[in-house]
């Protein structure tokens, strides 16, 4: 703890009592923001057996998120512990203090079976405050000495800080990274992704990872009908991450579910309210594009992957409903669900 931190005692809200609360700290590094820090009683998170994906485990070490995407997929399950899914999930971060060393003793269990298991499916691992926290640093070690395969999927540039650990791992076993990026306007991302790194941060981290021997995916996701799926962006941020050494990409649009509709809409009404009619048309009452949108950026995708020597990842036609039937587990959110379809 740093000298600034302030301190204060469980903060008295009935969902917090499930979490294991031991304290709340604001800290100047972190202006805005209030850690509460847990100790969580299980780190592995079993998907349900009809969820139909290739990991049948997850790890989140940190519930809430500051990079605070608009269109964030995990914003409803802040509302789990009576948090709000919009301002809260950005600056009300829970950390699981001791998650490394609970996975340890789930690892050394004799039932493991050393099945795959994925980090950032919940919320992006590689947050600011896993600058404060380094969580990640004792969870690869713990994976790999127990020969556990994992994925990681991430906006964070801080991942670079692990880089030469995670390059030790993929000797022992199966490592896979991908990195989200779906636009390169700088307006765009202050005001859509105002927590992340920038767009060229994230294409320097590729680069990194590329050079580093991974076969990095990327996430072109989601696409912003409108917004962000015009020829001319698409264009050049394809061009970038091929630039940056990414051998595929995959792509789908924005898919707007549960609470995280209306805060998304809350911002396009603020920001680009001409489009708000065309987004009613686009979705209707439901979480998905039309059929008919789906089809054309696919097509558009295609062609551009294509021109680009980017390999065809193809992403699904729908984003799956939460598998997870427990609003307690830390549901996947829908671009780790798509790059695995
Ligand atoms: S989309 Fe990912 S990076 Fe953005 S707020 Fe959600 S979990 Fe964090």
């Amino acid at each position: 703890m740093d000298a600034e931190d302030t301190v204060s005692g469980p903060r008295p809200l009935p969902g917090f009592e499930r979490t294991g609360l031991v304290r709340s700290v604001q800290t100047p590094e972190f202006d805005g923001i209030t850690f509460h820090e847990v100790l969580c009683k299980s780190a592995l998170n079993k998907m349900p057996a009809e969820s139909n994906l290739p990991f049948k485990w997850t790890i989140n070490p940190m519930r809430g998120c500051s990079h605070a995407c608009r269109y964030c997929f995990a914003r409803g399950s802040h509302e789990y512990l009576d948090l709000d899914a919009g301002n809260d999930f950005d600056s009300q971060i829970v950390v699981k203090t001791n998650v490394a060393a609970i996975l340890r003793k789930e690892l050394a269990r004799r039932s493991w079976r050393r099945e795959q298991v994925a980090l950032g499916t919940n919320t992006d691992p590689y947050q600011r405050a896993e600058g404060r926290y380094r969580l990640m640093p004792g969870i690869i070690r713990t994976l790999t000495d127990a020969g556990t395969p994992f994925s990681i999927l991430t906006k964070g540039t801080l991942l670079r800080r692990d880089l030469p650990l995670l390059t030790l791992a993929a000797r022992q076993v199966d490592v896979s990274v991908a990195v989200s990026l779906a636009l390169l306007d700088p307006e765009l991302h202050r005001s859509l992704e105002p927590g992340t790194p920038t767009p060229r941060a994230r294409l320097d981290l590729i680069r990194a990872l590329a050079d580093a021997g991974f076969e990095v995916r990327v996430m072109v996701a989601p696409v912003l009908p409108y917004l962000t799926d015009s020829e001319r962006d698409l264009n050049a941020l394809f061009g970038a991450l091929a630039d940056a050494g990414a051998p595929a990409v995959t792509a789908f649009p924005l898919h707007l579910r549960g609470a995280t509709r209306g805060w998304f809409l809350n911002w396009l009404g603020e920001n680009h309210p001409a489009l708000l009619s065309r987004y009613r048309r686009l979705y209707g009452r439901g979480a998905n594009v039309t059929p008919e949108y789906s089809a054309w950026l696919r097509s558009r995708v295609a062609s551009l992957t294509e021109r680009h020597g980017l390999g065809p990842r193809p992403a699904p036609e729908r984003i799956p409903e939460n598998p997870s039937p427990d609003p307690a587990a830390d549901a996947p959110r829908s671009d780790q669900l798509a790059l695995f379809a």
